[in-house]
């Protein structure tokens, strides 16, 4: 891609309406626009984040058996009359259809999962299984914040899993559990913790959120140096101390970034869903779920990482692996040294960007800050003097700076190729 082409606008200055430090990074870098409030597009460059993030999740909900699939967003009403959400869940966005019909747009899809396995499902040797999609979702919420942090239309990954006892159930909500650790972990994200949290709409006993500790979330959190951590809808009392060890807990600020829930048979039982157990016998499958916020990722990363200049992503998650940054000289061989080595890197399959607009080394420079691909290859005359193209890395996670800050001009392609893997699995 050359990013004269790329159909994003980039914006100089200061950001009208933004909140925070990564609202502010993803209207700049032009990773969101707003097409109404609390409605976003993703642009060229969001998506191609979103769809890192996505590729991410997919890889290791398939690591835990997950099977992937598409439910309907629109679904007619019977199937939440049938659990008796259609009167009870406030955000529920309804609508009639011209046939006088009544929908739902879903914020979630316990509803239509579970009637899709209960059309599947008859034994006992059939279970355990988890069903995920990654789609759109819609909450009618009265009020959105902080671009991708509070939306009403959103991405989800949600995830559903049907067990016989739950004892199996918990052992697969801690595979789940470890898989959520391991997935923002490769996002780049830091500072997140687990904490334990009410069950609010999804109903269940036990249940986890994902929060990113970070002042300018919209969750208050509990924690105890003894380990006890909670949300504070779980502990709704005025009372600081800690309900395990007696000590005083912290306050702290979080953005949710996933949850996951022991379901148990709400659903399976309001929706008479059976299998029929080894011993003869009918029974109802108990279930967990389990939700990321994709979108909102995308958001954490730029709350956590992103500086002034713009965004910090990792090599799982940059839009582009490489910008290759030629500046202009008299003769011009420093643009056609420059096109070369992206001709070669795109043939290589690599994801890589190419700057060789007329335009000042400054502002090629700070819209690559915005863009802020992980390894950045600048041919300029100075270098081409010394026979070399020099490197700049912009990644969150790992220490950059024993790394070759310049690759010999012949080589230059195959060590960015190679460095770009060490990144990758770092
Ligand atoms: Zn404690």
């Amino acid at each position: 891609m050359k990013i004269e082409n790329l159909c994003v606008r980039r914006l100089i200055g200061d950001v009208a309406g933004a909140t925070t430090r990564g609202h502010k990074i993803a209207v700049k870098g032009g990773y969101i626009y707003q097409t109404f409030q609390g409605g976003y597009t993703l642009t060229p460059l969001g998506w191609r984040v979103v769809h890192k993030i996505e590729n991410i999740i997919r890889d290791e909900m398939d690591k835990i058996d997950g099977q992937e699939i598409l439910m309907p967003v629109v679904c007619t009403a019977d199937l939440w009359r049938e659990t008796g959400r259609y009167d009870a869940m406030a955000v529920l966005a309804k609508f009639k259809g011209s046939s006088g019909a009544d929908y739902v747009i879903c914020p979630t899809h316990e509803e239509v999962v579970t009637d899709y396995a209960r059309s599947v499902i008859s034994s006992y040797r059939q279970l355990p299984f988890m069903l995920y999609q990654i789609q759109t979702k819609f909450r009618d919420e009265l009020r959105v914040r902080a671009g991708l942090i509070r939306t009403r239309e959103f991405i989800m990954k949600d995830g559903y899993s049907f067990h016989e006892t739950q004892e199996d159930l918990e052992h697969y909500y801690k595979l789940c559990f470890d898989a959520y650790y391991r997935i923002f972990r490769r996002c780049g994200l830091k500072n997140f913790i687990d904490v334990m949290s009410s069950t609010g709409d999804m109903g269940g006993a036990v249940a986890h959120e994902f929060q990113l500790v970070n002042e300018m979330g919209e969750d208050t959190l509990y924690v105890c140096d003894c380990g006890f951590r909670a949300n504070k809808e779980l502990e709704d009392t005025d009372s600081t101390n800690c309900p395990k060890c007696g000590g005083k807990m912290k306050k702290i600020r979080g953005i949710e970034i996933g949850n996951i829930f022991q379901l148990g048979k709400k659903y399976t039982e309001s929706m008479h869903m059976t299998y029929t157990a080894a011993d003869g016998t009918e029974k109802t499958p108990i279930m967990g779920c389990y939700g990321i916020g994709v979108g909102r990722t995308m958001a954490a990363i730029l709350e956590e990482s992103a500086d002034d200049n713009g965004p910090v992503w990792n090599m799982e998650t940059a839009p582009f692996a490489v910008e290759v940054i030629g500046l202009a000289d008299k003769e011009n061989k420093t643009f056609e040294l420059a096109e070369k080595i992206y001709n070669d890197l795109h043939a290589a399959g690599v994801e890589v960007l190419l700057d060789n607009r007329d335009a000042r080394a400054g502002e090629k420079f700070a819209d690559a800050d915005l863009i802020a691909a992980p390894i950045r290859l600048i041919v300029s005359q100075k270098n081409l003097d010394k026979n070399v193209i020099e490197v700049k890395y912009r990644v969150n996670d790992i220490d950059t700076s024993k790394m070759p800050n310049s690759f010999d001009i012949k080589t230059c392609v195959d060590d960015t190729i190679k460095t770009i893997q060490k990144l990758l699995h770092k």
